[in-house]
């Protein structure tokens, strides 16, 4: 069966910096290293790191703990306004046509 995630389009990019508003990462900030849109899901550097046990194999060499960032919901980041900090994405279109990210509460561009 397919998930019916069609309720809202992804906004976030790559490279978007924003703050966690839900979670156990509350409050902090990273930038968006990877964009789920499948799931609506991001990957935010350094947020809901998981430890991962690694066992030692010939590869590796090595046995250990890494940190592995684990994807959030989009819902629960907000993306970061200079000027405001977390924000809500708008719209506008430029001369061309082309859609352009906005500030929903200053209105600057994202
Ligand atoms: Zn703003």
């Amino acid at each position: 069966m397919k998930a019916n995630v069609a309720r809202e389009r992804m906004k976030l990019r790559k490279g978007d910096r924003v703050r966690v508003l839900k979670g156990k990462d509350v409050g902090k900030e990273g930038e968006v290293t990877r964009v789920l849109s499948d799931s609506n899901r991001v990957i935010v550097d350094g947020v809901n790191v998981a430890k991962k046990h690694q066992r030692q194999t010939r590869a590796t060499m090595q046995a250990g703990i890494i940190d592995k960032d684990m994807p959030v919901d989009a819902s629960n980041v907000a993306i970061l306004c200079d000027k405001c900090g977390p924000t809500r994405i708008g719209y506008r279109f430029d001369a061309g046509g082309k859609k352009i990210r906005t500030c929903k509460k200053c209105g600057e561009d994202l």
